[in-house]
């Protein structure tokens, strides 16, 4: 799927859920879609201050929350003070970088047959689950050897 074809079917569905479209949403969309990367507010706030100065970051992290709840963006919460947010497109796992923190998606098929075990022994109505990787990216592991 092409990012214009992302950016397309994001607007059209805050179009049917009746979110008006304004110039910062439409940027930030465009952001969290080319930007690939899972971006706090602030990051978000940064990229985007330059052509858009009144905004504020409680104006971004707002327009995320309505993003959030179109389903249009999924937050992800490290237990810390920064949310990072993560364009939907199709169910994807991440990984994790211990030392830059980076976020990266990667595709898995199929741990639904965890939440059926799940659902069946506990008698839960499961409604997700959540598995990250852990490790020391690529870059990263560059720079060690460096030294
Ligand atoms: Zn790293
Ligand atoms: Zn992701």
């Amino acid at each position: 799927m092409s990012d214009n074809f992302q950016l397309k079917e994001a607007l059209d569905t805050l179009k049917k859920t009746g979110v008006r479209i304004t110039p910062q949403r439409h940027a930030i969309l465009e952001y969290l879609i080319s930007s690939m990367s899972h971006p706090t507010a602030d990051e978000i706030y940064k990229a985007l201050e330059g052509k858009f100065p009144n905004m504020s970051v409680a104006t971004v992290y707002n327009n995320l929350r309505v993003f959030k709840e179109v389903g249009l963006v999924k937050e992800l919460t490290y237990g810390d003070s920064s949310s990072r947010f993560d364009f939907v497109t199709s169910d994807h796992y991440h990984i994790i970088c211990e030392e830059c923190g980076k976020i990266v998606d990667f595709h898995y098929p199929g741990l639904d047959e965890v939440e059926d075990l799940a659902a069946h022994v506990t008698g839960f109505k499961v409604s997700h689950h959540r598995m990250e990787i852990y490790g020391v990216c690529s870059d990263c592991q560059k720079e060690y050897r460096q030294h």
